[in-house]
């Protein structure tokens, strides 16, 4: 399967952003999949903006119900609507800003399937619990509690003390991480979680990408502040 590179723009970009970024993706030659997971007012403009080319757009969030009383959510249904094939669910900064739990990412990953779209959850640790040789326990009970049964989706492991910091584990602790997520997911989902992508994200740059890129396990890279620049994002995808 070809990696899956996934730009997570976050809360930035405008209107004015669009036109030019989608025109700089589209004339690239891709040996990647490329998915760009913009703010919830973007994914419209961009998928029309993407049309044809096989590039995706995806959302940051979703709520698990499909609709009703939930001020200032969106359901994954009118992320699919507006253009959506992906949804990322259970990035650490909504497990932490927002107080996600493993179960309210669970139920949000149940929410995007049902709505026909390919959640992408998020699990990893914080430096602390690296520190205290924590890490693979950490993330796999976020595996063994955030996946629903069935998943079919892809899993991104992102370390949280290496999102937006420069850092990033070393060649070796990457490895052993994805190899565990993959024994995890085997465990789990049976024939299916041989083939599900895990993506590596924290900190991915062009000049870094080549060699994670390269790991065993490492199905593609989910980046954040190297996605804003389209040149940027694509350097990434090329280094694939
Ligand atoms: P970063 O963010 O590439 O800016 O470290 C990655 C992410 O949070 O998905």
């Amino acid at each position: 399967m070809r990696q899956l590179i996934a730009g997570n723009w976050k809360m930035n970009g405008r209107l004015a952003d669009v036109a030019g970024y989608a025109q700089a993706v589209r004339a690239a030659t891709l040996h990647t999949r490329l998915l760009i997971c913009p703010p919830f007012t973007l994914i419209d403009r961009f998928a029309t903006a993407l049309a044809g080319s096989g590039i995706t757009v995806g959302g940051q969030d979703c709520h698990a119900n499909p609709h009703g009383a939930h001020t200032g959510d969106i359901s994954a249904s009118a992320l699919a609507e507006a253009g959506a094939s992906y949804v990322i669910v259970g990035h650490s900064e909504r497990r932490l800003d927002h107080g996600e739990t493993n179960a309210i990412v669970a139920g949000k990953a149940v929410a995007a399937t049902a709505a026909g779209l390919t959640p992408i959850v998020c699990v990893g640790e914080t430096e602390e619990q690296r520190d205290a040789g924590e890490a693979e326990n950490v993330v796999r009970q976020q595996l063994a509690h955030s996946l629903p049964a069935g998943f079919a989706g892809v899993v991104a492991y992102e370390p949280v003390w290496a999102i937006g910091t420069g850092r990033t584990p070393t060649e070796d602790d990457v490895a052993a991480m994805h190899a565990a997520i993959r024994a995890a997911l085997v465990e789990k989902l049976g024939e299916t979680g041989k083939g599900l992508l895990i993506l590596y994200g924290g900190s991915v740059k062009p000049s870094n990408a080549a060699s994670l890129l390269a790991l065993p396990e490492v199905g593609g890279a989910l980046v954040g502040g190297a996605s804003l620049k389209a040149e940027d994002l694509l350097a990434i995808a090329g280094a694939a």
